[in-house]
């Protein structure tokens, strides 16, 4: 069934009829630290909000193992639980979560229409985007041909696989090596894939992974392609790529994973909310305010610099507080 046909809302003519519309004061998209905060407070504040969680619910902390920079949580906590945690004190003050997906929105009139897996049409009078950020691939051939046979983007989702085994991490942040680590307890061997010369990761982390005698760092090293009959038998690297020491590798390994970075899911709102050239959403400095009034943007996906649990909740709770505001100010 066509069901986005009769909602075509290219124009105020055809926009659904009221009757069919959901009308709400706050809808709050995502349901990461950023969106389970802003849910809180909005709910406390009584603004009755309808938080949609997307595909992912519980964001990405639901794809780590344990989380030890969170305050509240002195022994740390599991990011799954921590997530669970969030969503039972939103429900407490009431607000409604839901599973689905913002597939379009509309934003262009007076009006600020959500469609909801295509189908559901929401009338907002304040939104909370809180869609964070999804994990980058490098854009090889091989990694769609090897998806699920090698290749990973989640260390703690498929590590388990690879139990005893070779495997390779790509990167060099904070992600990479948490995969590292967590992956060197489970294999036998773990290659980290570091483009430069030194790692971006904290110096916590760095420490961590240098610490691990399993774990080697292979420095100034890219991934160009991977081989294999049935699955991952290795992958193909090149040193000190375009220099006169330049010089191709192939490594036995079972599996490759990927964590060099997100991107935010900010596409479903371009056309008409603001993103810097990486297409994080830009916010008015200081609040979580875009540029279309009643539309406030949290976490990660308006973030290109701290992108932490703690920060993304902190801005859930400013655009809660933005919302609040911005609503008072419409009903006076
Ligand atoms: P996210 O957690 O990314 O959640 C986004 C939500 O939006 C999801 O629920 C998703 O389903 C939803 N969504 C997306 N698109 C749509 C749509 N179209 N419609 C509806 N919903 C949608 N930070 C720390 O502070 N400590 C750590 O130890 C730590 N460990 C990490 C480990 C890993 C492996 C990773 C990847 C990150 C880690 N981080 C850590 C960073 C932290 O997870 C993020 O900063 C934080 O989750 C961002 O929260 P968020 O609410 O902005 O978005
Ligand atoms: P990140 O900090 O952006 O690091 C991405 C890494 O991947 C960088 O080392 C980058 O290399 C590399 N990379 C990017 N594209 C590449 C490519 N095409 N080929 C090879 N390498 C490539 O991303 P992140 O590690 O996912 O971290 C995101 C945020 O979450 C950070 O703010 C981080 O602090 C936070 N986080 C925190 C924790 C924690 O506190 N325990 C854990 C995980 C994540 P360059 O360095 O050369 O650019």
């Amino acid at each position: 069934m066509d069901i986005f046909k009769p909602l075509d809302l290219s124009g105020d003519a055809q926009k659904p009829d009221n009757e069919n519309i959901e009308k709400v004061k706050c809808l709050i998209i995502g349901s990461g630290p950023a969106g389970y905060t802003a849910a809180i407070y909005t709910a406390r504040a009584n603004l009755k909000p309808i938080l949609y969680t997307g595909l992912q619910m519980g964001g990405q902390l639901t794809i780590t193992t344990e989380v030890e920079n969170y305050p509240g949580y002195p022994k740390g906590v599991t990011g799954p639980g921590m997530m669970e945690d969030f969503k039972v004190q939103a429900e407490r003050f009431g607000a409604e979560i839901r599973f689905g997906i913002v597939t379009k929105v509309d934003f262009s009139g007076s009006r600020r229409i959500v469609i909801i897996d295509d189908s559901k049409v929401i009338e907002a009078e304040s939104v909370i985007i809180a869609t964070g950020a999804t994990a980058k691939y490098l854009g090889l051939e091989a990694e769609s041909k090897y998806a699920g046979m090698g290749v990973s983007a989640c260390a703690t989702c498929d590590g388990f696989f690879y139990k005893a085994k070779d495997v390779a991490v790509v990167g060099g942040g904070d992600t990479a090596a948490e995969e590292a680590v967590y992956l060197s307890g489970l294999c036998r061997k773990v290659y980290m894939v570091v483009r430069r010369n030194v790692l971006r990761a904290s110096k916590a982390m760095q420490q961590r992974v240098l610490n691990v005698p399993n774990i080697e760092v292979l420095w100034e090293h890219q991934a160009v392609d991977l081989f294999g009959e049935n699955g991952v038998e290795g992958v193909i690297l090149v040193k000190k790529k375009d220099t006169p020491q330049e010089e191709t590798i192939r490594l036995k390994i079972d599996g490759f994973f990927l964590a060099i970075g997100h991107t935010p899911n900010s596409a479903v709102f371009k056309e008409f909310i603001e993103t810097n050239e990486t297409g994080y959403i830009k916010t008015i400095p200081g609040t979580t305010k875009t540029n279309m009034p009643g539309v406030f943007a949290a976490g990660d996906v308006q973030d290109p610099v701290y992108r932490q649990a703690v920060t993304a909740a902190g801005s859930g709770c400013m655009a809660a507080i933005d919302a609040e505001r911005y609503l008072s100010e419409m009903h006076n």
